[in-house]
């Protein structure tokens, strides 16, 4: 449908069955779809790191499960948690969902999703791609442009094969921030390329939230 008029009030005062409404009978049980008239091209795999943000995730699977079936894609998304307290380790989470998830199927690619990043265009195709695609381009929260060119953080479009040999995400980054940026490095040094949809497509807005305060810059 080109550009979604998402009304972040409304998704945030809905009920979860309003949310889930016509989804529950077309999604598969453990959060997969798959077009029934022809084969994908690609099995996809989406990865949300998650803790303590249950309204976020619920905006964003209704949002996802909607818009990925009109992309045709073969897909599954999994939800990865960290329980207790203790320092929040995204970068482990993102790995562990890779691997989990590569247990189950064999995914060509992985997108990696922040859970509070809402698509506002469903021509930014989650569909794989030969190299690296950060697909968080433009968010609202950053007056919709590019911060810096070696951004991945947010939204990032990653193969397989790609992701085992940058032998995945850092696990040292405890607390907010540098993950991604490590894992720009990451790509910088094994020559593969990041990539992106055009800026007026690749838009998102964000769930508003108490930010975490960034781990101090030597601790990084
Ligand atoms: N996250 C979460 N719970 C937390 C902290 C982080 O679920 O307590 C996940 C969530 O997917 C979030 C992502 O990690 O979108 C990035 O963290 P955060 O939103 O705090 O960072 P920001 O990008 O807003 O600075
Ligand atoms: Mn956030």
């Amino acid at each position: 449908v080109g550009h979604m008029n998402v009304s972040l009030e409304d998704l945030m005062n809905s009920t979860i069955e309003k949310l889930f409404e016509n989804l529950t009978s077309k999604i598969e049980l453990g959060g997969s779809w798959r077009p029934k008239n022809c084969i994908s091209r690609h099995k996809l795999a989406i990865i949300i790191p998650f803790r303590d943000r249950e309204n976020h995730l619920n905006v964003l699977l209704s949002l996802l499960h909607n818009m990925l079936p009109r992309q045709l894609l073969d897909y599954r998304i999994y939800v990865v948690e960290q329980i207790g307290n203790d320092t929040f380790n995204k970068a482990q989470l993102m790995n562990a969902g890779f691997l989990e998830a590569s247990k189950q199927n064999d995914f060509h690619c992985y997108i990696f999703h922040d859970v509070d990043l809402l698509p506002k265009d469903d021509r930014n195709l989650y569909t794989c791609s030969n190299q690296p695609k950060h697909l968080s381009v433009a968010i609202d929260e950053m007056k919709y442009k590019l911060n810096y060119l070696y951004l991945v953080g947010g939204v990032l479009n990653i193969r397989k094969e790609h992701f085992l040999a940058l032998n995945g995400y850092s696990n040292l980054y405890w607390g907010w921030g540098a993950e991604d940026d490590d894992m720009a490095c990451r790509m910088f040094f094994s020559g593969l390329r990041i990539t992106r949809p055009p800026i007026t497509i690749a838009r998102y807005k964000t769930i508003k939230h108490i930010k975490r305060k960034p781990s101090g810059l030597y601790k990084r």
